[in-house]
C-alpha cells in the first residue's frame, strides 16, 4: 500500500487488516486506524478483548446452527430453540443469522429458525454440502409428524431461489407445508437489507410454494 510507506509499520499494518473487513476500503480503513490511534489504552484493551474472544465465547445452536453464548446454556441450544414461547413446528430457513434478526425484529414469526450458512452458488463454489442442507432435512425427518409449516425465507436474489427451490425439491414429499415470502420484497434483495414494514408485509403475504 503506497500511500502508507511513510507511516510506521504499526500503523499500516493495522490498516491493511482493517482494509480485510467487508465494506472496508483503503480510505476508510485509514480512518479507522486514526480513530484507533487517538483512544484510550482501556478502550482499545476492551476492543481487542471483544475481538479475540468471540471464537471461544460463541459457538452455534446444534439445532437451528443460530449463534450462542459458550457458557450459558446447557444443552447447546440457542434461546428461540429452547423457548417454550415458540411454536417449535414452524420453521423459518435463512441464509445468514442477520436475516435472522431482521425477521426476530419484525415480531411476526411465531416460530423458530434454521440458518443455513449462505446460499447455493456454483460458481463461487458453494454446493449443498458447504451449507446446513442436510441438518435441515435431518430435523424435518426427524420432526415430520409435529413439523407443520416450512417457511422459505432465503434471499430473492438467484442464489437464494436457487436454494429456495433446491430445498423445495428436497422437502416437497415430506408431507409438510411448504411456503416462501415473497411479496412485497424487492427482487435480487438481500434479506437483511430490507426494511421492517417489507419484511413483515413479506411474511405476512407468503405462499405456498
Ligand atoms: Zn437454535
Amino acid at each position: 500500500m503506497d500511500s502508507n510507506k511513510y507511516l510506521p509499520e504499526a500503523v499500516s499494518t493495522l490498516i491493511e487488516e482493517l482494509n480485510k473487513l467487508p465494506t472496508i476500503g483503503r480510505k476508510s480503513a485509514q480512518r479507522l486506524a486514526f480513530y484507533l490511534l487517538r483512544q484510550s489504552p482501556n478502550d482499545l484493551d476492551q476492543l481487542a478483548g471483544s475481538v479475540l474472544g468471540i471464537k471461544d465465547n460463541v459457538k452455534f445452536c446444534s439445532r437451528c446452527f443460530n449463534l450462542t453464548s459458550a457458557q450459558s446454556d446447557e444443552n447447546d441450544l440457542c434461546k428461540i430453540c429452547n423457548s417454550q414461547a415458540r411454536n417449535q413446528n414452524s420453521i423459518c430457513v435463512v441464509e445468514e443469522v442477520l436475516d435472522l434478526i431482521a425477521l426476530e425484529n419484525t415480531m411476526e414469526v411465531s416460530g423458530v429458525y434454521h440458518v443455513l450458512h449462505g446460499a447455493l452458488s456454483p460458481l463461487d463454489g458453494v454446493g449443498p454440502s458447504n451449507l446446513k442442507l442436510a441438518e435441515l432435512f435431518n430435523r424435518v425427518k426427524e420432526g415430520a409428524d409435529s413439523i407443520d409449516e416450512i417457511i422459505l425465507a432465503t434471499s430473492t436474489n438467484s442464489e437464494g431461489e436457487a436454494t429456495a427451490l433446491y430445498i423445495y425439491e428436497n422437502l416437497k414429499n415430506s408431507g409438510v407445508k411448504i411456503s416462501r415470502i415473497a411479496s412485497g420484497l424487492p427482487i435480487g434483495g438481500d434479506l437483511d437489507y430490507a426494511d421492517e414494514g417489507t419484511l413483515r408485509r413479506a411474511l405476512k403475504g407468503r405462499v405456498g410454494f
